[in-house]
């Protein structure tokens, strides 16, 4: 049972990953699964749910913006995620760091 305890392990880790990314957007997430199409790309797209929430001050541009800037596409990848991982964890260290002073 050593491999299947193995796999399980790296399975867990994969899913750590995961929910760091998705804690860190889970608010944008949500939003675009309320979007009209599941295909929306929050741009020119009627009854978009993340443009409305931008426009009403519940989502920050500027955080929606660092979402896009990662690429969407790209955050289906493993490596990616990792990546964005770090770079989160920077940006929300350099807004304290801003705060701070
Ligand atoms: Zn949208």
């Amino acid at each position: 049972m050593r491999v299947n305890s193995n796999v399980t392990m790296r399975e867990l880790g994969m899913a750590n990953v995961k929910e760091g990314i998705d804690d860190t957007f889970s608010d944008i997430i949500k939003l675009e699964r309320h979007c009209k199409f599941s295909n929306c790309r929050h741009e020119t797209e009627p009854g978009c749910a993340v443009k409305a929430a931008i426009q009403s001050g519940e989502l920050s541009a500027v955080r929606y913006e660092l979402y896009k800037s990662l690429g969407r596409e790209n955050t289906n990848n493993y490596a990616m995620k990792k990546e964005i991982s770090k770079w989160t964890k920077a940006y929300k260290k350099s807004i304290r760091r801003v705060r701070d002073e």
